[in-house]
C-alpha cells in the first residue's frame, strides 16, 4: 500500500496515512480520535432525550394495535398527508400511499 501525505482539516498539520478506498480521510489520527469522541459523547448525550421522549409514547403505540379498520385508514391516510406535506400530490396517489401506510401499520 502507498503511503499519502495530506494536511490535517482539523489542525493543518501534515500527516501520512494509507488510503482506504472506503473512507475519505481528511483529519490526521489524533483529530479523527477527538472527533470520534465527541461524536461518542453526543450520541450518549442524545440518547437518554430520546429515550424520554419514547417512554411517554408506548401507550400510544399499543393501542395502535387495536384501531378498528376505519381509524386504521384514517391513521394511514394523514400519515400519508403529512408524509406528502411539502409535495403536490394527486388524490389517486395519496390513496397508493395509504394502502401503503394501512399495509405498514398492520404488518402485512
Ligand atoms: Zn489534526
Amino acid at each position: 500500500m502507498d503511503e499519502q501525505k495530506m494536511n490535517c482539516a482539523d489542525c493543518g498539520q501534515e500527516f501520512s496515512f494509507t488510503p482506504n478506498p472506503n473512507f475519505t480521510r481528511k483529519y490526521c489520527p489524533a483529530c479523527g480520535q477527538k472527533r470520534k469522541d465527541s461524536w461518542k459523547q453526543k450520541q450518549n448525550q442524545t440518547l437518554p432525550t430520546a429515550n424520554t421522549q419514547q417512554a411517554s409514547q408506548p401507550q400510544a403505540s399499543i393501542k395502535e394495535y387495536h384501531l378498528t379498520d376505519e381509524a386504521i385508514r384514517s391513521n394511514a391516510l394523514s400519515s400519508a398527508v403529512k408524509f406528502n406535506r411539502n409535495e403536490n400530490i394527486s388524490i389517486d396517489g395519496i390513496l397508493v400511499l395509504a394502502k401503503t401506510f394501512e399495509k405498514f401499520i398492520r404488518n402485512l
